[in-house]
């Protein structure tokens, strides 16, 4: 069968040739924990502790605090250091709860409470998952709980695991695949019991055969589920694009996946939405890919959230050479980090440290309008005219030609032969209009 895709896109080097036959190792923390209190879209959950109290390992420390939250768990045991604001891998300040290691990993009594999930309700299952903290952990961080609970279930008639990892140098969501394939099949099985009328499908780009066979001989037993392989091409694995390449369905600028009858989780969020509801566990950990030209043994880490970047950079030998650029997530749509001291967080799936060579960024120079931005763009926009748009604060015509459906790929800076910055213009016209309409 010929891999399914979606329109335009940009095939940039991949990268994943550090990392792709590294296995996952279990790296164990070995300094204080961080947690931010905003780990996820939505309010920022509200610390339940204060400094000098014990915490053990699972124990809530975070409450979520309005409807669009996740509860934050201590990943493990020992004494509150501090409750106060720290770098978060975003930039910003952000209420942190700091606990120092005991190294004993004492387990909260409240956690391992696990009963058969084809036996629990809809709002049982819901409600773990909620409790459990667990989070889109593709990039986004949307809580869970909120995704599976779509106003109408039954118009939900396809599930679809996003196993693309599209974004050059990131494998973490490949290793997932090759080494805990049963867990994904699993995981799916229990959003599949949410949606009866539903049939589940796992997509694969096919630069990934291990993982796709893996996937098959996990599923091969399960009648609703499928393995769909996608051509090799990004931003394959965002939701719009995602859904069309094996749907061909198409979500209308400011709808839902849900409004066309899908629902898409990626890979780790599903293994953890199987640990949750298996095993009784809330989201704890991550898989962590720690790449670049500048890193000198680049691998893939399963680590404790709380866990800092610099650890991490630490267990993979340290730097070869001083990186040009550290990126959180991959090189297209990540956030270039200013300090490795900041923790993992439910969102983070990798850490790039560049080379000068990797991470350059020539000079921009005048568009020379040759259409290129024009016919890679996956949203069908018009990145030259937006990016004029936003350096002359003509906003009115940045909306009216759809800037705002702008998902920040990057594919058009990509592309651009003169080096136009139109990703960075195009994300701050986006911020603009969004703050001036709160103001
Ligand atoms: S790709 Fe660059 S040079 Fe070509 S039209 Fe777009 S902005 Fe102009
Ligand atoms: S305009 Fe936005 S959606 Fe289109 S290619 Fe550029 S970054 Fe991607």
């Amino acid at each position: 069968m010929k891999a399914l895709t979606f329109k335009r896109g940009i095939h940039p080097p991949h990268g994943k040739h550090y990392t792709e036959n590294k296995p996952i190792e279990v790296l164990m923390p070995k300094g204080d924990l961080i947690y931010p209190m905003a780990q996820h879209i939505g309010a920022p959950c509200e610390p339940l502790v204060k400094k000098g109290d014990r915490v053990l390992l699972g124990q809530k420390i975070g409450e979520a605090k309005g409807f669009v939250s996740a509860p934050i768990h201590s990943t493990v045991s020992g004494t509150v250091k501090n409750v106060t604001p720290m770098l978060h891998p975003n930039g910003t300040k952000v209420m942190s709860v700091i606990v120092e290691n005991d190294g004993l990993y004492e387990e909260d009594p409240s956690i391992n409470q696990s009963k058969d999930y084809k036996k629990m309700s809809r709002e049982e299952i819901i409600n773990k998952i909620r409790e459990a903290g667990v989070v889109g952990m593709g990039g986004a961080g949307f809580p869970t709980f909120i995704k599976l609970s779509p106003p109408i279930i039954e118009n939900i008639d396809t599930i679809l695991i996003n196993g693309a990892e599209c974004e050059p140098y990131l494998t973490s969501d490949y290793r997932v695949m090759v080494e805990e394939s049963g867990k994904v099949a699993e995981g799916l099985r229990i959003i599949l019991h949410l949606f009866p009328k539903a049939k589940g499908y796992i997509a694969i780009e096919d630069n990934k055969p291990e993982a796709i066979a893996k996937m098959r001989e996990a599923t091969k037993n399960d009648k609703n589920i499928q393995i769909l392989v996608l051509k090799t091409k990004y931003p394959q694995g965002s939701e719009k694009q995602l859904i069309y390449a094996c749907t061909k369905r198409e979500v209308p600028s400011g709808k839902l996946p849900a409004d066309v009858g899908c629902i898409v989780q990626n890979i780790d969020t599903v293994v953890a939405i199987h640990r949750a509801i298996v095993r009784g566990r809330p989201l704890m950990r991550r898989i962590v890919t720690v790449s670049g030209g500048a890193i000198k043994e680049p691998k893939n880490f399963k680590v404790r959230i709380g866990t800092t970047y610099r650890e991490l950079v630490e267990a993979a030998g340290g730097f070869i050479e001083k990186p040009a650029k550290i990126i959180s997530g991959g090189p297209m749509m990540g956030i270039a980090l200013f300090s490795l001291d900041v923790p993992i967080i439910k969102t983070s799936s990798a850490i790039l440290c560049l080379t000068e060579k990797e991470a350059v960024l020539p000079p921009e120079k005048a568009c020379i309008r040759c259409g290129k931005c024009v016919d890679i763009c996956p949203m069908n926009l018009l990145p030259l005219s937006l990016n004029v748009h936003a350096l002359h604060h003509e906003w009115d015509d940045f909306e009216k030609e759809h800037g705002m459906d702008c998902m920040e790929c990057g594919s058009c800076s990509y592309i651009c032969p003169a080096k136009r910055h139109l990703l960075q213009s195009i994300r701050r016209g986006k911020k603009t209009i969004l703050a001036n309409k709160r103001k």
